[in-house]
């Protein structure tokens, strides 16, 4: 079958150059959608909500109940800010351009190329919603066929290397309490963010739970605040707590418990880390960030694979390197092979 190759560049740019900023993939996933529809891809619209929806696409021409044995997936929005593509020497600038809308663009030129070579069974998975909370992979879960695809080729900035594991995600909010009264009498009082305060340098000190792939686990304050004026003794204070996990996260929140006694510990998010499934002669690495993966469970075995690195991923001058788009695409290809083999 002669299916014109795809233009990797120029649809990295085309996808760049239309701002999908989460929240705003509207137009980006029409334009997507269309196009995938003109090389004669069967395109279903997920709606995730009013504006938004994700692309999910196949090769046999039947999208109701289709079941790909391998899956392209990955997410076309971007965080802020927008800022469109360019090219100097080997590099793709834009936003979007490494994280993920190159890679997006590698699996399908890979898709198109297995066409090509007479394959059918293979889909492709473009979520909006990644960079905030992964609304658009939490509802692409449900569309999957019921007869379950065998394996899911996620794609993020991995230098291309597969990934081994990737680490998961516990956020806990420590929020304090106390006694507010003029700050020139503190004796009559209790102060909130003493107690923060507190508790978190006791958090320095507990152990955490590591794993021999994954590592120790870390985590990072990341926003704090409390009290009301200088001269006024704190009646709240709150800190929110980021662990990348390596393990359970029940784990992770037996061994904080003991600051219990000073804060109350409330629940924000969890994402699980993963272990992902690696194919001989590829180079492989872990991850300490999450993916999509967790919420895309339905869609096969993971594994993970892209061009790019995730060091200038959301950052003021994302690039992407042309050469490793291009190899990405080859090697996507030889992965879906050795898969479908
Ligand atoms: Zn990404």
């Amino acid at each position: 079958m002669t299916v014109e190759p795809v233009d990797i560049v120029g649809l990295t740019r085309a996808l760049v150059d239309i701002d999908s900023t989460t929240g705003r993939e509207g137009e980006c996933g029409r334009w997507l959608a269309d196009y995938l529809r003109g090389r004669g891809w069967s395109v279903h619209e997920q709606r995730v909500d009013d504006t938004r929806f994700n692309v999910i696409a196949n090769i046999s021409g039947v999208v109701q109940g289709f079941s790909p044995a391998v899956v392209f997936s990955t997410h076309f929005d971007c965080v802020p800010a927008f800022f469109p593509s360019r090219v100097e020497g080997d590099r793709l600038y834009g936003r979007g351009s490494c994280d993920a809308k190159g890679i997006l663009a590698a699996q399908v030129s890979a898709a198109e190329q297995l066409r090509g070579d007479g394959e059918s069974r293979v889909g492709l998975v473009f979520v909006v919603g990644e960079e905030r909370g992964s609304d658009g992979a939490r509802a692409a879960n449900d569309a999957a066929p019921g007869e379950g695809p065998n394996f899911l080729i996620n794609g993020e900035p991995t230098d291309n290397r597969l990934g081994l594991a990737t680490r998961g995600i516990l956020r806990l909010k420590l929020r304090a309490t106390g006694r507010a009264v003029h700050s020139s009498f503190p004796e009559l009082g209790e102060s909130a963010i003493d107690k923060l305060i507190d508790a978190l340098i006791e958090l320095r000190s507990i152990p955490l739970p590591a794993d021999p792939v994954l590592g120790q686990t870390h985590y990072t304050v990341g926003l704090i605040s409390g009290g009301v004026a200088p001269n006024v003794v704190s009646a709240a204070a709150e800190a929110e707590v980021m662990f990348r996990t390596t393990s359970d996260a029940a784990e992770v929140r037996k061994a904080v418990s003991p600051l219990e006694r000073r804060v109350a510990i409330e629940h924000v998010l969890e994402v699980p880390p993963v272990k992902m499934k690696v194919v001989p002669g590829f180079d492989t690495a872990v991850f300490p960030y999450t993916t999509d993966i967790p919420f895309l469970q339905a869609w096969g075995e993971p594994l993970l694979f892209g061009p790019g690195s995730i060091h200038v991923a959301h950052t003021a001058d994302e690039f992407v390197s042309i050469a490793e788009l291009k190899q990405a695409a080859t090697h996507y290809v030889t992965l879906a092979k050795a898969l479908l083999a």
